[in-house]
């Protein structure tokens, strides 16, 4: 289904965001106050418009409002990132994802409203670090209590083996998926035998996924 998204601030955080979203195939309208920004991204998206994102008047003459989700990746300047969230959220746009640069700049956009507040680079950081403690952890989203999906090379110990004869534990873990190339298996995966460099996709706390990671 195509979705209809704005950014404003078309920064490098921004700016991939929007082309992501692009590639993804949605509709993505592009916002910066600066010129050259905005000529920058006019043929890869499906709009572009220079503009100043604090001004109330431009954000209700865009009808936000009718976009699935707007985001605000206004970098270093905290003023104009903390007015641009306030006029969305005054027009009733319902969701706002906002990217926060300090905890007082989350605090603020937290009492605003916004929906969605990403620290880019402390994110990230931790993601690096992750990884770093854990290369066999291709990818993982945190599920917040210490619950994990995380996505793991099968390495030779159980290449050949059916991917039911994982130790998985009693109900501990669970196997969402397995990734070969662009093939993707679901559960149940009857008599699937897994190849070396098959991806899982599998579903757990830390402490388990640590003890499965182990006994690979
Ligand atoms: P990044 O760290 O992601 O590269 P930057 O701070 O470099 O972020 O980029 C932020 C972008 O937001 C810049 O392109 C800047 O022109 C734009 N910007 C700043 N203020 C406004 C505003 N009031 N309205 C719209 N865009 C803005």
């Amino acid at each position: 289904m195509k979705h209809q998204y704005a950014v404003i601030g078309l920064g490098s955080f921004g700016s991939t965001i929007a082309q992501e979203l692009t590639r993804l195939g949605h509709d993505v309208m592009g916002v910066d106050i600066d010129g050259e920004r905005v000529e920058c991204y006019a043929d890869k998206l499906s709009q572009t418009l220079i503009a100043d994102g604090t001004n109330d008047k431009v954000i209700a003459e865009l009808e936000m409002t009718a976009f699935d989700a707007v985001v605000v990746a206004i970098g270093e300047n905290l003023e104009a990132s903390i007015l641009t969230t306030l006029a969305l959220k005054s027009a009733e746009v319902e969701q706002v994802w906002v990217k926060a640069i300090s905890e007082p700049h989350h605090r603020i956009l937290s009492r605003l409203g916004a929906n969605r507040i990403i620290h880019p680079e402390h994110e990230m950081g931790i993601r690096v670090a992750q990884t770093i403690v854990h290369p066999e952890m291709l990818d993982y989203i945190s599920l917040g209590n210490d619950w994990l999906v995380v996505e793991v090379k099968v390495d030779k110990r159980f290449a050949g083996k059916a991917a039911s004869e994982l130790p998985l534990g009693d109900d501990e873990l669970r196997l969402a998926l397995v990734k070969r190339g662009t093939q993707v298996w679901q559960s149940p995966f009857e008599d699937l035998l897994l190849q070396e460099r098959d991806q899982l996709v599998l579903m757990g706390t830390l402490n388990d996924l640590l003890r499965f990671s182990k006994a690979q």
